[in-house]
């Protein structure tokens, strides 16, 4: 059994993930998270890839109980007139996606956290301070609003809040120009049209996307430059009762400039951002927690250095990143892509 101790910011796909693989491996693990769950967030169209994960991490039967929708592919309206695009099949089916309801599905990676021994502690992380012992050895200082906690290693799931990256003051560069995404959700259970698979459209620099999450819940979201909110919801909902009214994220793409460092290292969105067209932010999250947690344990239990532990995951998840934003630029054109900018957190 190992003594290793690492705290985690944010309870999100990225940081429970990580939670799940360190505590299976025999590591102490702490998840600070503020929300109190179940609690939402945009996000629920997952791509039939995420399934080997949650089999991985253990989820896969209770995510299957949940009863999400499952989705065979979508209608692909990017170019015209949407026509139907399958994810693929193989010899047992078509491959299937989810319309998981995050604040479900969240919890239950959570709750999967907690069963193999991490404790989750409702708190928000405020400041980490993280130092190398030698070669192989690193400490880290983590202060909550009402606790203090003497760690190994801090993670950060804390998604675009990027907690422990705004405390070491790492830089941000951004990949295309501003972009935000608006998103709500109505109850179209009153309306004749089905969405059994999502609907993507493109009205010249805005594109939209309309998943029908179960059958009286509708999410919409729209993508465009700026900042402008859309004036209504997507033509085809309106006058549907809302559940949530519209708001705004910015999802302009970036990542930050550096990605782990002795103590410490970046999960999910606060590692990286794009916007929802590259399709698998969650499956970013939760990959990059697995991924984090494989180098550390490899780190403990064959005394890999930890740079070299942290220049991998760098390399890992820049790579990854850098080969989104070039199909995401293909897909774009060159319209909504800008001029690479640097900024400092402050300025975020
Ligand atoms: C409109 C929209 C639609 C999207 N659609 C999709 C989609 O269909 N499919 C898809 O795969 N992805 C989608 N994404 C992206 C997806 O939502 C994110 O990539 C994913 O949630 C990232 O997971 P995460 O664990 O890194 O962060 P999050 O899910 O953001 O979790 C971060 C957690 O950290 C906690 N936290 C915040 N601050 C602190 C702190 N100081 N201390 C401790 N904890 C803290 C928060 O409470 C939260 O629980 C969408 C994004 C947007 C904005």
């Amino acid at each position: 059994m190992m003594t290793s101790h690492v705290v985690i910011a944010g309870a999100g796909p990225a940081g429970c993930a990580a939670a799940i693989a360190l505590a299976t491996g025999g590591v102490r693990v702490t998840i600070v998270e503020p929300a109190v769950f179940p609690r939402h967030r945009p996000g629920e169209s997952l791509h039939p890839g995420v399934e080997p994960i949650l089999q991985k991490l253990g989820v896969d039967e209770a995510v299957n109980a949940a009863g999400f929708h499952r989705h065979s592919g979508c209608m692909n309206g990017w170019n015209g007139e949407p026509r139907f695009e399958p994810f693929g099949n193989d010899e047992a089916g078509p491959w299937l996606g989810y319309q998981a309801q995050r604040s479900r599905f969240d919890a239950i990676l959570l709750q999967a956290a907690e069963r193999l021994g991490a404790t989750v502690v409702p708190d928000r992380v405020r400041r980490v301070h993280c130092q190398r012992n030698g070669h192989l050895s690193t400490r880290a200082v983590i202060h909550s609003d009402t606790h203090e906690w003497t760690a190994d290693w801090v993670l950060d799931g804390s998604g675009a809040t990027a907690v422990v990256a705004r405390g070491h003051g790492v830089n941000v560069t951004r990949h295309s120009g501003p972009l935000t995404a608006h998103y709500g959700y109505v109850d179209h259970s009153a309306t004749p049209r089905r969405y059994p698979d999502p609907l993507l459209q493109r009205d010249g620099k805005r594109w939209t996307w309309i998943a029908e999450v179960h059958e009286s819940l509708c999410a919409w979201v729209t993508v465009q430059p700026g900042q402008t909110p859309p004036d209504d919801c997507p033509i085809e909902l309106r006058g549907c009762p809302v559940i949530q009214p519209v708001r705004g994220c910015d999802v302009t793409w970036r990542i930050r400039d550096r990605l782990a460092a002795p103590g410490w290292m970046l999960l999910g969105d606060a590692a990286a951002v794009l916007d929802p067209a590259s399709s698998h932010g969650v499956l970013r999250g939760l990959m990059s927690g697995m991924q984090a947690a494989h180098l550390l344990l490899t780190h403990w239990q064959q005394g890999i250095p930890v740079d070299d532990i942290t220049q991998s995951y760098d390399a890992w998840l820049r790579d990854w990143f850098g080969r989104d934003v070039s199909r995401l630029r293909q897909l774009y054109g060159s319209s909504q892509t800008g001029e690479e900018v640097t900024v400092t957190p402050a300025a975020i």
